[in-house]
């Protein structure tokens, strides 16, 4: 579950992470009201206001403006709420703004050598250890460094056994070029880092930029927070900073019927049981000369009302020409699937206008495939795998 980066920074703070303060705004008044409090409280003259969607690319976009009195945090908020921000990892529609960040200033006006670097802590499946990925070249570009420089770019592994050494955190502060109270102030950074990556479960932290100001401070600036949703019952407070808005509608409404869903770009709707027989009928859709629309995992009870909730889902995407349902019968007899899909189609009526092919195999198999091939719909069946490619490939041509 990805968070906003006010929500992520008020984790780290909570961690004893030094963070650019700031205070979350849904209406341009508001926005001047957090400006003004602000103000109190840090002593901040100008702000930086700062669209909350989940997207990084914000400053690229727009949607990362300085303000440097009451009247430009008015008008730059009501300029940035209600845009459709689009970044370079936004689509081309963009992401609607439905609230700013207004922040402290940390860049202090006039100072020449601010330094930004880049820092994530995020799991290596490679080496199945955490590590701690930093830069002396943070910023806004850091996918080019990645790119172009990646030897610009230092990890840091983590031992589990261990956690985040002493000499780790000052091998980090030394990597990028720290001397006197500015290394201090990071090794202090790191270490508060990690211990909030690792109690709040999450599974990355991305901080770009780490802001060092030029009297020595270590600041985040921008936080990019992932939690690990298998986490959230231990994180009652964390899993109530869900922002469905932000997500895609169809993955929302499959959640709350219990489906594993995503969304993808391709014209064949698969409904398929187990992650796994999933996966390989994606692959088998390709090679079929289709692409896979959705990634649907219907999980062991594949009973009528779950089959039609995953029909009405797949049908939602307007880009589906196909449907696909892919079904191993071991627990959940294929005759009670195969009923289910006849119960489902007749319960849509006229809302199934596309193809539908169906693979079932397993336990009563062959009585699934009368019963479908009875039925008088228009639904096709096939036992094998490479048959329901064929006929696949058939209604798509
Ligand atoms: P992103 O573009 O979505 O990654 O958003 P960031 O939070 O990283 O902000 C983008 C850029 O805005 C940063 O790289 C900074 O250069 C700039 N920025 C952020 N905070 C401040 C600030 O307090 N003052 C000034 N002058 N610039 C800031
Ligand atoms: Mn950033």
């Amino acid at each position: 579950m990805n968070l906003h980066e006010y929500q992520g920074k008020e984790i780290l703070s909570s961690f004893g992470v030094e963070i650019q303060r700031g205070i979350v705004a849904q209406t341009p008044q508001e926005a001047v009201e957090a400006a003004k409090k602000l103000t109190e409280q840090t002593g901040t003259g100008w702000h930086v206001i700062k669209a909350q969607v989940h997207a990084g690319g914000r400053g690229k976009g727009g949607g990362v403006k300085l303000a440097k009195n009451l009247q430009e945090v008015e008008s730059i908020s009501n300029d940035i709420i209600g845009m459709n921000l689009v970044t370079p990892q936004t689509s081309k529609e963009g992401k609607k703004v439905h609230q700013v960040l207004v922040a402290e200033d940390v860049y202090y006006p006039g100072d020449s050598e601010p330094e930004e670097y880049y820092m994530g802590v995020l799991l290596n499946r490679a080496t199945g250890k955490n590590m701690v990925m930093y830069s002396t070249e943070g910023g806004m570009d850091i996918e080019t460094v990645a790119e172009e420089t990646p030897h610009l770019i230092f990890t840091e592994e983590i031992d589990p056994a261990t956690g985040l050494q002493g000499f780790q955190a000052r091998k980090i502060a030394f990597n990028l070029g720290l001397k006197g109270q500015a290394f201090k102030q990071m090794t202090k950074f790191v270490t508060a880092l990690y211990k909030a990556y690792m109690e709040s479960d999450s599974s990355m932290f991305e901080i770009n930029p780490v802001l060092k100001t030029s009297d020595d401070k270590i600041i985040a600036v921008d936080a990019k927070v992932t939690l690990d949703e298998n986490a959230l019952f231990r994180h009652k407070d964390y899993a109530a900073m869900r922002d469905i808005r932000e997500e895609n509608p169809t993955e929302v409404e499959a959640k709350e019927v219990g489906l594993n869903y995503v969304d993808l770009d391709g014209n064949v709707g698969c409904m398929v049981n187990g992650a796994g027989l999933a996966m390989a009928t994606m692959d088998l859709i390709k090679q079929a000369g289709g692409s896979p629309a959705n990634f649907l995992d219907v999980g062991g009870t594949a009973d009528a009302a779950r089959v039609e909730a995953a029909f009405r889902l797949i049908l939602k995407d307007p880009e589906v020409k196909a449907i696909l349902i892919n079904i191993f019968g071991g627990i959940v007899r294929c005759d009670r699937v195969a009923q289910g899909v006849v119960d489902a189609y007749k319960a849509m009526g006229d809302a199934v206008k596309v193809p539908i092919i169906v693979r079932l195999q397993g336990t009563n198999a062959d009585i699934a495939k009368e019963l479908i091939d009875n039925s008088g719909l228009p639904v096709q069946s096939a036992i094998e795998f490479k048959e329901a490619a064929d006929k696949v490939q058939a209604v798509l041509a």
